[in-house]
């Protein structure tokens, strides 16, 4: 078993530089002259200023440990020893026991300070050591960043971070003991392979940063990523080690700022994690997150200040060319950043419980248009999108229940959108629910459909009376042979499952004939209608209808 070497740390000199020793070594031996000066001056050692000694040897004992300090005590005995008379003026000489005895005094003098500062000296360390090190794999840890001093800042430095993205799976399997050898085998490679100046310290159980010079930000972060593809060997057997690497340039060394680079390259490993990429350099346009949680934190307000608005983009049918309906789309009119749309930030409300909120007002203002509309004579249908947290949230069913016995219309005349994915991520429960709101006789349209992998044979077991097939499958039919196969073969099980298909995303005449000719009865799509303002849609479905 191998073990830890834990790196052997800088110790804590309060002296640490050698031009600090040269000049504390220079003033206390120029302190002892300075003491023999007044001393003689003053009338010789019978007076009392030839204490003034301790003063210089309590130094040197301190500052540069017990051997300097016997050191100066002994030029300092031997000064005011033979070379110092007892009397100046008469020349009276002092007697050998009197200053041998005052020598040996200086000697245990600066010992007794040596040893003190030596002794504070590791103690120092120790704690230190505990402060700036993981004791677990003995790299410094992110307290030694205070420590470190950047003296040649005129080079351009940057910070990269480097993830370990199956260190769990390497914690449950191996053990602790060898995840931590392997991450300190990671840093031994990283330390011999870079320059010697470079920094790396472990920040996480399965993050480290290195700081180092570089020429560019592309030459360095390839070059980690090549030193990190060998393989990791502990007690014989070669560990997958996958990582994920970003990198920040330092643009100033300022504490703020240069701590803005470390938090920039976490960004920027975090995004090679979540899009399986090797590496990614840091760009401004990942700090935007931070700006979404301000945006997030204002939708509260946005619902009761009415910022919030349906679009509605019309489904046509293929055969005649007139609307059978709609599917209402969100739209947030932010007062300050203007028109946002869903893409922007339902992923991110999705993350958050203030979904059901949202869904909850969508499929009310759904319900109050579908009125609207009656109130016209018109019955039309509306669709609204149903996220995947919404779906196997115990309430949900019951808040669309209540929403609609408040209303007039009925549950025909709305159609729930869900997602292929949303439904193979838990089928068991998915049916339970959705079975409910069939038996309601709610209409159920499968959304996207195409960007899964999903059979249809196994959607039969689903109530489902719409597949919508989604818009990049659809642009994909117009030049994939293949493709026209596969979406016939689609239509085909559809209509024997008994549900109805929708083309998503027809932008053009030949792609409706296209899709129509293989046998989409419904579309959806520019070529027909853009998604239309809430405050428009009455009056364009009316002239549509004509
Ligand atoms: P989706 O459900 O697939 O909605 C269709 C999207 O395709 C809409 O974008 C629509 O404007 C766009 N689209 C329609 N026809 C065409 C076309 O011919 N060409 C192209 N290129 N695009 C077309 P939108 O409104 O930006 O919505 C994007 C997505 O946001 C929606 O995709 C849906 O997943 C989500 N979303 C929108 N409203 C809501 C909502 O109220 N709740 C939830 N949970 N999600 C919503
Ligand atoms: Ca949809
Ligand atoms: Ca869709």
């Amino acid at each position: 078993m191998e073990t830890l070497n834990p790196r052997k740390f800088e110790s804590a000199f309060i002296i640490k530089t050698k031009f600090a020793r040269n000049v504390v070594t220079a003033t206390v031996l120029s302190s002892i002259a300075l003491v023999y000066l007044i001393v003689y001056l003053t009338g010789g050692v019978k007076f009392v200023y030839a204490h003034l000694m301790y003063i210089p040897l309590v130094l040197a004992g301190l500052t540069l440990g017990f051997k300097f300090g016997v050191f100066s005590a002994l030029i300092a005995g031997i000064l005011l020893g033979p070379f110092m008379p007892l009397d100046t003026i008469t020349h009276e000489p002092q007697n050998f026991a009197n200053w041998f005895f005052r020598l040996i005094m200086f000697c245990v003098i600066s010992l007794l300070s040596g040893f003190a500062s030596d002794v504070f000296k590791r103690h120092n360390e120790i704690i230190k050591n505990i402060w700036t090190v993981n004791q677990e794999t003995g790299i410094p840890n992110i307290n030694s960043l205070s420590e470190i001093r950047f003296r040649k800042r005129k080079h351009n430095h940057s910070v990269i971070t480097v993830l370990i993205n199956n260190h769990y799976n390497i914690i449950d399997y191996f053990g602790m003991d060898i995840y931590n050898i392997l991450v300190y085998k990671v840093y031994l490679e990283l330390k011999k392979k870079l320059s010697k100046n470079a920094i790396i310290i472990q920040s996480d159980s399965s993050k480290l940063w290195i700081c180092d010079k570089y020429i560019t930000l592309e030459t360095k972060v390839e070059h980690i990523n090549e030193l990190l593809k060998i393989p990791f060997t502990i007690n014989g057997i070669p560990l997958y080690v996958e990582f994920s690497i970003g990198i920040a340039k330092i643009e100033d060394f300022k504490m703020c700022k240069y701590a803005d680079a470390y938090r920039h390259s976490d960004l920027a490993a975090r995004y090679a994690q979540v899009n399986d990429i090797p590496y990614y350099i840091f760009e401004p346009k990942l700090l935007q997150s931070r700006g979404d949680f301000e945006l997030i934190s204002s939708f509260n307000q946005a619902i009761s200040e009415g910022q919030l608005r349906l679009a509605y983009q019309p489904k046509f049918d293929t055969n005649t060319l007139k609307p059978v309906g709609l599917e209402g789309l969100i739209r947030w009119y932010h007062p300050t950043k203007g028109l946002i749309m869903p893409d922007q930030f339902i992923p991110l409300i999705e993350e958050t419980q203030l979904i059901h909120l949202l869904t909850l007002w969508v499929i009310e203002q759904a319900v109050k248009k579908i009125e609207e509309f009656k109130k016209e004579r018109i019955d039309v249908t509306i669709s609204v999108n149903i996220s995947c947290k919404n779906l196997f949230d115990e309430h949900f069913y019951d808040n669309v229940m209540s929403i609609i016995k408040k209303s007039k219309i009925n549950t025909t005349q709305l159609e729930l959108e869900i997602t292929e994915s949303v439904l193979m991520s838990n089928p068991e429960v998915s049916y339970q629910i959705l079975k409910k709101f069939a038996n309601e006789k709610f209409k159920i349209s499968l959304d996207d459909f195409g960007k899964g992998y999903s059979s249809l044979g196994y959607l039969s077991k689903f109530p489902i009376n719409f597949v919508k097939i989604d818009r990049f499958f659809v642009k994909e039919i117009t030049n994939n042979e293949q493709m026209k196969e596969i979406v016939s073969v689609i239509v085909y099980i559809s209509h024997n499952l008994g549900a109805k298909i929708i083309a998503e995303g027809i932008e053009d005449k030949n792609t409706l004939d296209l899709v129509k000719r293989l046998g989409c009865e419904i579309a959806q799509g520019y070529f027909y209608a853009k998604p239309i303002e809430d405050s428009k849609i009455i009056d364009w479905y009316k002239s549509a209808l004509v």
